[in-house]
């Protein structure tokens, strides 16, 4: 007996990569630091940077802001005053995720920030969308 048009559909579909698997594609490592005195050590940040196409001053300023201590880039690694702990990091970093990297309207990462004049926005590679990001 031949297949129904509809279980074929149904098996075509499965063979398609589900938006589930796209998002895990993007994948930014975990935030690795350790305290030494009273500065904090974040040693893969520019790893970071670069899973989320990120200008690492953005990044930067990001932290700095919501943590409230200066920061500043050494190599690799970004340096804060401060003792900061990875969960700091971490729940920063999925901060930054949503509200500059994930394009609000196709939930999808391939996105960039364009500066015009004095406005930010998110522009989407991916369906072309432009969102307006709040400045850092
Ligand atoms: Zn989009």
């Amino acid at each position: 007996m031949l297949p129904r048009y509809e279980e074929m559909l149904e098996r075509a579909y499965e063979l398609l990569p589900s938006e589930r698997s796209k998002h895990e594609r993007f994948e930014v490592p975990a935030p690795l630091c350790s305290v030494f005195g009273s500065k904090t050590v974040l040693h893969n940040f520019m790893e970071i940077c670069r899973a989320l196409n990120r200008d690492p001053l953005h990044f930067l300023r990001f932290l700095s802001k919501e943590m409230a201590a200066a920061g500043t880039i050494d190599g690799a690694r970004a340096i804060f005053q401060g003792r900061f702990d990875e969960e700091t990091f971490k729940r920063l970093l999925d901060r930054y995720i949503r509200d500059f990297v994930i394009c609000p309207v196709c939930k999808r990462p391939d996105t960039r920030i364009v500066k015009e004049k004095r406005l930010h926005f998110m522009i989407c590679e991916a369906c072309g969308a432009r969102s307006p990001v709040r400045s850092v």
